[in-house]
């Protein structure tokens, strides 16, 4: 059976090249300060200095209404009526919604009468109702800032909890298997694979962690094959970015390696296969199979139109997408299909989930990759590429990447984990 190796996600914070400490000890110190947010007494909060006033802070609860909160807290219902009625675009009274939270900001006089109301729409925007004087309300957002970061890890056993065990960005792990999902087979990553990436992540007011954005560089070794990644954007106009190597060639193909994300291959594309069920007869594979749970969406890996969405036979459920002349592509034994005949679907689209009709012994997808009306084997095809940069964009590129390039080279890797921090022997030999 195949050996697959998944990413152990160490995330390690590295150093200039010129820097001398080793990373685990650079380690020990900043993960916990990357990781936890640190919290700030509430003092300056949505542009209102918080010890002026009473604060009540709460969530929408079922039955909340914004009258109701208002009339609780002393606001004359002229001045509800007027927010209510006036500021509408800005604050839908009616949108509350429970669980948000909001805060009421009341005076610190003992008629505790509410002169702001603060509800927070999401993490980053909220909506101000200052009530005092002339009534108003308006939208604000928090200030959003971006810290680069540096990480980079070396492939030791399959992906698991372990990611969010070790509290790291699971966007990080995945924004990276999307950038390779063209150039590298992710099931079959080998033990000593090595990656870095440089991404930001995003604070709010300084402190509060809200999450990886996207990833600027990176860099991926599988099976001593190094593959840069740059991010640039394609097509100003449309604001498009994909990530090119270091000599400005696309990384996305035409089509995806895979159909489903972090799977297995369970059986290959085989024309000599022997099924002992069948009295040991050959009974050829012209499909790879890829086994995941039940119910694991399954996508287009490439653009389309769709021929077939039906149910037949052995196949069970399945969807035929036409491509172009050359490559159609074919997906059997769906739980269930998301596309109907004659629609169009973009690489990536999910176009049903794993299932278990037709002849199948565990939830698996049967890929068939059609090339001129014969079915091949994708894994040894090579397949197209998508259009390189732009040539007049190329000196720019070239530039740009440059100085992202030296600094993934100076970006160490982590010394090898010590043993109670992670899980080895038992978790490799569980997916071989
Ligand atoms: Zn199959």
């Amino acid at each position: 059976m195949q050996k697959y190796w998944g990413l152990i996600l160490m995330l390690f914070l590295s150093l200039s090249c010129k820097d001398g400490k080793t990373v685990n000890q650079e380690l020990s110190k900043k993960k916990i300060a990357s990781i936890v947010p640190i919290k700030k007494p509430i003092v300056k909060q949505f542009g209102f200095n918080l010890d002026e006033f009473t604060v009540k802070q709460d969530t929408v609860k079922r039955g909340d209404s914004f009258g109701e909160l208002m009339l609780q807290h002393k606001v004359e219902y002229p001045k509800i009526a007027k927010i209510t009625e006036e500021f509408r675009d800005t604050f839908d009274v009616r949108r509350i919604r429970v669980g948000k939270p909001y805060l009421i900001l009341k005076s610190k006089d003992t008629t505790e009468t509410a002169q702001v109301f603060i509800y927070e729409n999401d993490p980053i925007n909220y909506t101000v109702v200052d009530l005092r004087d002339s009534v108003v309300a308006y939208k604000e957002k928090k200030e959003v800032k971006y810290k680069e970061r540096e990480a980079s890890g070396v492939i030791e056993t399959s992906l698991s909890e372990a990611i969010l065990d070790q509290g790291i960005d699971y966007n990080v792990t995945n924004n990276l298997s999307e950038i390779y999902a063209w150039t590298i087979d992710f099931f079959r990553l080998q033990k000593g694979d090595k990656f870095k990436v440089i991404y930001k992540e995003k604070y709010i007011n300084d402190s509060i962690y809200a999450g990886a954005g996207p990833i600027e560089a990176a860099y991926f070794e599988h099976e001593g094959r190094p593959i840069y990644a740059f991010a640039y954007e394609n097509d100003s106009l449309k604001s498009i970015v994909d990530y090119f190597d270091e000599e400005a060639n696309n990384l996305r193909r035409t089509f995806l390696r895979a159909p489903v994300q972090f799977s297995r291959i369970s059986s290959r594309y085989n024309l000599k296969r022997r099924i002992r069920y069948y009295g040991n007869k050959v009974r050829p594979h012209k499909g790879t199979d890829y086994a995941a749970p039940l119910g694991t969406p399954i996508m287009a890996t490439a653009d389309g139109t769709v021929t077939e969405s039906t149910r037949r036979g052995g196949n069970g459920k399945y969807v035929k997408i036409r491509h172009n002349g050359t490559y159609s592509t074919q997906y059997l034994h769906m739980k269930k299909q998301n596309v109907k005949r004659g629609d169009y679907v973009r690489q990536g689209d999910i176009i049903g989930w794993i299932g278990m009709t037709g002849n199948t012994s565990g939830p698996h997808v049967c890929y068939r990759f059609w090339k001129n009306g014969r079915q091949v084997d994708p894994l040894r095809e090579e397949l197209p590429k998508a259009e390189p940069l732009a040539e007049s964009l190329q000196p720019a590129y070239f530039e740009y990447i440059t100085p992202k390039k030296d600094q993934l080279d100076c970006i160490l890797y982590p010394e090898m984990p010590v043993e109670e921090d992670f899980p080895s022997e038992d978790m490799v030999s569980l997916n071989k």
